[in-house]
């Protein structure tokens, strides 16, 4: 009777050098600040696009998640 068994598969780390991985944190956290401002910004008296509050109402739920002061 043979024996079959499959070869195990392990993980495989990604190896990524310091200045790349410092480049997509910095990155990632102005993408992010920039969202969260773009979240906050909107309080619809002082809406991005005048008085029009689609954007506040589209980020409404966000908005109230992330604590910004709203009604
Ligand atoms: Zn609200």
């Amino acid at each position: 009777m043979a024996n079959i068994s499959a070869p195990i598969v392990g993980a495989t780390p990604i190896v990524i050098p310091i200045s790349h991985a410092v480049r997509w944190i910095i990155g990632t956290l102005i993408a992010a600040f920039a969202v969260y401002y773009f979240v906050g910004v909107d309080q619809g008296a002082t809406s991005v696009f005048g008085a029009d509050t689609h954007i506040h109402e589209f980020v409404h739920d966000a908005r109230h998640f992330l604590g910004f002061p709203c009604h």
